[in-house]
């Protein structure tokens, strides 16, 4: 037998799994198996580079996914973070919303934080080992990746998903599984950007926006996002909007029509264009906007609207006012699509949680198999939650597998 455990996935879930395995049996062999040339790459990505790494204040209903499930995971890490952290010498600093950072705000302070511990508890890390199959056997399992096999008592998958490109995406959380008859829910890409045509955003590709941003189906408005939209060519972006593309993207997918309202100037709109007739009639219609609106977004509206930006204030006609209070209230964005799980940060779906114990994340119908991360069909929003359900899950993984060698 080449280990004890063998952890499928060198990411947050797996690093964590190999730690909380190490500590809780120090006696056992416990190896990482990673796809690529080093592990924790998508890590090094997380946060824009300073990787938000949990959330003071999830809850388990924060996740799409079975609360139950999550629950046991979540509050084993809600208990043990503090340690966690501080065994690894890893301070940490705490922003608005419960967002968790690295005090030092670099993502490779976490990545080398875990490396150098599982290095000196005698984790061994083997890269460029891509499991492409799992065989299972009386006393354990054997893992082949392309001219390579390694054995092991227990087993713990935690390889991640679909989401963001160039930084271990795939599909082994279905490949390696459904042999065994694991069941994988439809997966979307999640955390990433609203597609529209380029016509409705024509011009103000790079304003940040802070404000509201809601996802609507017809009149009803489907979740109200406050926060930062960034808009691309083709595309709103930012946290807020990436937030609503966790409703969004399973309905777009099913042909539902959708679309995002913004909101400038929101219910000021109507006291702020008709003060400033009353008291700048001749002003220019981009002058009236001035120091209201951002400017190209002014001129967009103004466009929309059907008024000249050189058009005197005094001239509007009614229904020019109107529409321009519409637009500076409830500026209507048709959406088309989202940005694919190549701009996604996480896999929405996954492997089907009711085939796995979330007291132990064990299996099932394997015995001797565990899962944990992002390949499980768990998501949470963006501020942390993913990353923590990644620790969580890799943590109770791990001391339950190996438990069961003690
Ligand atoms: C750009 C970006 C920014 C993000 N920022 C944040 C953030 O700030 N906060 C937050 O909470 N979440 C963030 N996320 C989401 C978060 O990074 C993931 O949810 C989390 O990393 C999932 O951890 P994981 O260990 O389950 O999977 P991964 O981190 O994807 O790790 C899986 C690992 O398994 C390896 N692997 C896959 N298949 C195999 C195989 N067959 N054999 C061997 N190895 C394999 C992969 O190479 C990879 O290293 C971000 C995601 C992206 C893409």
């Amino acid at each position: 037998m080449d280990s004890d455990i063998l952890i499928v996935g060198g990411g947050a879930a797996g690093l964590a799994a190999a730690l909380s395995a190490a500590k809780t049996n120090p006696r056992l062999k416990v190896g990482v198996l990673e796809a690529q040339p080093r592990s924790g790459k998508k890590l090094l990505a997380t946060g824009n580079g300073r990787c938000n790494l949990m959330n003071e204040r999830a809850e388990k209903e924060d996740y799409a996914g079975d609360a139950d499930f999550i629950a046991p995971a979540l509050s084993l890490y809600k208990r043990e973070y503090g340690r966690f952290w501080e065994e690894l010498g890893l301070l940490l600093s705490t922003e608005d919303e419960g967002r968790v950072y690295p005090g030092v705000n670099q993502a490779s302070a976490v990545l080398d934080a875990l490396r150098l511990n599982l290095r000196e508890k005698g984790v061994s890390e083997i890269t460029d080992f891509a499991a492409v199959r799992i065989e299972k056997r009386r006393d354990g399992f054997t893992v082949y990746s392309e001219g390579r096999a390694l054995s092991c008592r227990r087993l713990i998958l935690a390889t991640g998903g679909k989401a963001g490109k160039g930084l271990g995406e795939n599909d082994s959380f279905t490949r390696l599984l459904s042999p065994f008859g694991h069941r994988v829910t439809r997966v979307y890409p999640a955390l990433t950007c609203l597609k529209t045509d380029r016509q409705h955003l024509s011009g103000l590709k790079g304003i940040r926006l802070r404000g509201e941003i809601c996802l609507c189906r017809n009149d009803e408005v489907l979740k109200r996002e406050k926060g930062e939209i960034l808009f691309q060519d083709d595309a709103l972006s930012g946290i807020a909007s990436m937030q609503l593309s966790l409703i969004a993207s399973p309905l777009i997918s099913r042909g539902e029509k959708l679309h995002a309202l913004l909101s400038p100037l929101g219910e000021r709109a109507e006291n702020i264009i008709k003060g400033r007739i009353c008291a700048h009639p001749t002003r220019s219609a981009q002058e009236l906007l001035t120091g209201a609106v951002n400017r190209l977004i002014a001129l967009s509206a103004l466009k929309r609207a059907g008024i000249s930006p050189v058009q005197r204030a005094d001239s509007f006609t009614p229904s020019q006012t109107e529409a321009l209070i519409g637009e500076l209230r409830s500026w209507r964005v048709p959406l088309t699509g989202t940005g694919g799980f190549s701009q996604a940060q996480v896999m929405l779906g996954g492997l089907d949680t009711r085939d796995f114990d979330g007291e132990t994340m064990r299996s099932r119908r394997v015995q001797g198999l565990f899962a944990a991360g992002e390949m499980l069909d768990v998501t949470g929003p963006c501020g942390g939650y993913n990353l923590e359900w990644a620790w969580a899950s890799g943590m109770l993984a791990g001391k339950t597998a190996a438990e069961e060698l003690k």
